[in-house]
């Protein structure tokens, strides 16, 4: 049977790219969606699983725009990990958070701490746009918090890398402008996960 792009091979349910996960078939690997693949995992595992779909949320950042997030949580074991993916209507790139925890907690304080951090990573913002310029820069102290990502591939130089910071896509070059304001001065640039705890 022939399948969709981006539908589970498993149950034919939707299965968007954040949702999914990649298994060996039999002559090629087949998208399968979280659900069906958590519920393998369980059962041979042996771990009790109960399969709950946490609705989206849209929290606002500090410019008051609106960003939506949807949810995936992966079994692995004694672990799960559960995610937050910003979906945007043009399908970019945009926040991803993700919380580690023990599978028997279950899934509502891994939850509440995943949410926590998302509030926390939405009140801060690292860059801002400089319209006279018309280019990024660095806003506050010198920490960017952002992930490390990438875009395409070059032939010659491999995938070209892109950072995602305050849920923005920032090229490499883009952010060297960002740097090229320190110019002459002696800067320690730290990059933290997003998902980091200090402040
Ligand atoms: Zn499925």
């Amino acid at each position: 049977m022939e399948f969709e792009k981006d539908k589970c091979q498993w149950c034919g349910n939707d299965a968007p790219a954040y949702n999914s996960i990649y298994v060996p078939g039999e002559d090629k690997n087949l998208q399968i969606c979280l659900h069906c693949y958590n519920k393998e995992i369980s059962k041979a595992a042996g771990i009790e699983y109960e399969d709950i779909q946490l609705h989206p949320v849209v929290l606002k950042d500090l410019d008051g725009m609106d960003h939506e997030f949807r949810f995936s949580l992966r079994l692995m074991g004694g672990q799960q990990v559960l995610c937050a993916h910003e979906v945007k209507a043009d399908l970019s790139s945009g926040y991803e958070f993700k919380m580690i925890g023990e599978t028997k907690e279950g899934i509502f304080p891994l939850f509440s701490r995943l949410y926590e951090q998302m509030l926390k990573s939405l009140s801060r913002k690292h860059i801002s746009r400089n319209t006279e310029i018309d280019q990024w820069q660095i806003t506050g102290d010198d920490t960017v918090r952002g992930q490390i990502s990438s875009v395409g591939y070059d032939d010659a130089q491999g995938p070209n890398p892109l950072l995602i910071i305050d849920g923005k896509k920032i090229t490499w070059d883009e952010f060297a402008q960002m740097v090229l304001t320190y110019e002459g001065f002696n800067f320690k640039l730290q990059i933290f996960d997003q998902n980091d705890e200090k402040d």
